[in-house]
């Protein structure tokens, strides 16, 4: 299943030399992902890439995941513009559709901002692993 803009396969990438393959389940919430990331994909109204969407336990170990992460479930991606210069322009949407309840996210998380709290990529969380809540958090996370 693919979306508008968006291929299942974009979700499964990774680089680490791990297999990297959703059961039946995190499949079915990997298509709610995508789903999600197509509204912003419209609303953005510019090509947007996946760095990283479901992982498989090795692969969450490798990256240095945290244990209980929301990519386990196929839950969670990190994605930036593809003209990075509209990082800001991204992170701005995506902060306001979270505000403005028109995105039903468990957590939207700035990562690594710069000086100006530019986020190097985003990370959206559809729900909190086991408890499955949707607590619209607006979180940054810095070194
Ligand atoms: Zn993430």
């Amino acid at each position: 299943m693919n979306t508008k803009n968006f291929k299942f396969t974009d979700f499964l990438v990774t680089k680490q030399p791990h297999e990297n393959v959703p059961n039946d389940e995190q499949k079915k919430n990997i298509y709610e992902l995508m789903l999600v990331m197509q509204y912003i994909r419209d609303k953005f109204g510019d090509k947007i890439i996946i760095n990283s969407g479901f992982r498989s336990s090795k692969v969450n170990k490798s990256v240095g995941g945290a244990t209980n992460s929301a990519h386990l479930y196929g839950y969670a991606c990190d994605f930036v513009p593809y003209d990075i210069s509209k990082m800001k322009d991204l992170q701005e949407l995506c902060i306001s559709l979270v505000k403005n309840n028109e995105l039903n996210v468990d957590q939207l998380i700035n990562e690594y901002p710069n000086k100006k709290g530019v986020a190097s990529w985003l990370h959206i969380g559809l729900k909190r692993p086991k408890t499955n809540e949707v607590r619209r958090q607006i979180i940054t996370i810095t070194k």
